[in-house]
């Protein structure tokens, strides 16, 4: 038998796993059941060859994420009759003020992170559902939380906290910072690169669904457009971004919204969506026609350059820019709006490099370096599950 880690990251209607060797670094093989609730679909694929594409019938499919876990078992077995999954790696959004580092999960762990569902509603509930679920399926794995939060632990205290009583911070109401998994993979990965400009003063932008930057010195996190939740900072695919508190105070006092009307237009019917009125995804927009999808890429770009400026900022100028997530490793025309006429910060693109994805998009004369650099959570979910099983230190690198 071949000892293996499990990855698995939760969402509201689907479940992305991998499976990793025990020492978290080869990939074997990755897949997701999505439509859970809808439509469900099993994929599952190694390296570039899909091994399984099932679309469930109306009434044979997994209905809730145990039964997906229990779909996900039932075809490892087939695929992999060899292998015994030794420890499971979940992607845990929130680990509030306590985690600077993944942690091996036990009940106790569980009832603290549950507390912290109301900071991150649309993902939280979800993550720990398949931990249940995960534990279910694997009794005898150790199951590890990998949080988004603990890469921004360290940031300095003005960067962590609201200009509001200090009580509230204490009881911890902070700047958190999220997608601290895809930072974390970003630093690791540009050293492995040998990108060594990175290692300075960079700025990461994740821009994907969900879509933040993050001010990066020597490895460590030091400023984050997320804060208390993942609502802050870049407009997303339907959450709203930064937004003046007093609208809120307007919407609930003048317009009656009550707390489930306004939840529901921040986290699900603002970003492109509500700005567009017409989706949520970035490749619609490019391709529609309506003024108002216009509109919605311009607000986009508008606030990741404002923010891009900010990061340097804080950073006091910028050695490297990466860029990742679904728009940032695919978007060209995105990309360049957001990184043209950026001389002022001492960086410029090459159209050509641009538009052919190059690893590198930076000008030969560019002073600051520009990449695209894919994601990869779920490597740096194996990555830290590995170190618990081997009793490792699991900190952010510096
Ligand atoms: P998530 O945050 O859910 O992981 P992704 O990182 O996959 O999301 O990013 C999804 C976003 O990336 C969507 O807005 C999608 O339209 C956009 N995207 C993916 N490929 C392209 C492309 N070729 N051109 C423009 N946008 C793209």
């Amino acid at each position: 038998m071949t000892d293996l880690i499990l990855t698995i990251n939760a969402g509201s209607s689907s479940i992305k796993f991998a499976l990793f060797d025990a020492g978290g670094a080869d990939e074997l093989l990755r897949g997701q059941v999505d439509g859970l609730g809808t439509h469900p679909r099993l994929t599952a694929s190694e390296g570039h060859r899909r091994i399984v594409d099932h679309r469930y019938g109306a009434d044979d499919g997994p209905a809730d994420h145990g039964a997906a876990l229990a779909a996900i078992l039932s075809m490892l077995r087939e695929h992999r009759p060899d292998a015994t999954v030794v420890a499971v790696g979940h992607r845990i959004v929130h680990g509030g003020p306590d985690f600077e580092a993944s942690e091996r999960l036990d009940d106790t762990i569980l009832a603290r992170l549950q507390t912290l569902c109301a900071l991150a509603p649309l993902h939280q509930p979800h993550n720990l559902s398949g931990v249940e679920a995960a534990r279910a399926a694997f009794p005898q794995a150790i199951q590890v939380a990998c949080f988004d939060t603990s890469f921004h632990r360290k940031h300095p205290w003005v960067n962590d906290t609201f200009a509001i009583p200090q009580r509230f911070y204490d009881e911890g109401v902070r700047r958190y910072g999220f997608h601290g998994l895809s930072y974390e993979y970003i630093v690791v990965r540009t050293r492995e690169l040998g990108l060594v400009e990175a290692d300075n003063r960079l700025v990461v932008a994740h821009l994907g669904n969900g879509a933040s930057m993050c001010a990066i010195q020597h490895g460590v996190s030091v400023a984050s457009t997320m804060g208390f939740t993942a609502l802050d900072g870049l407009p997303m695919g339907t959450r709203c971004g930064q937004i003046d508190p007093g609208v809120l105070l307007y919407l609930m006092t003048e317009k009656g919204m009550t707390l489930e009307e306004l939840t529901t237009l921040l986290y699900t019917e603002s970003g492109l969506k509500g700005l567009s009125g017409i989706s949520n995804d970035m490749r619609d927009l490019e391709t529609s026609d309506a003024p108002a999808a216009a509109r919605a890429i311009d607000y986009f770009v508008f606030r990741a350059r404002r923010e891009l400026g900010a990061m340097a900022a804080v950073l006091r100028g910028l050695d490297a820019v990466v860029l990742t997530g679904g728009i940032g490793e695919n978007a060209a025309s995105i990309r360049h709006r957001i990184l043209h006429d950026e001389e002022w910060l001492g960086i410029s693109i090459d159209d050509a490099r641009n538009d052919g994805n190059a690893q590198e998009i930076s000008a030969d004369a560019s002073r600051g370096k520009v990449y695209v650099i894919p994601t990869n959570e779920e490597a740096m979910i194996a990555r830290q599950t590995a170190a618990i099983l081997q009793g490792l230190p699991t900190a952010a690198p510096a």
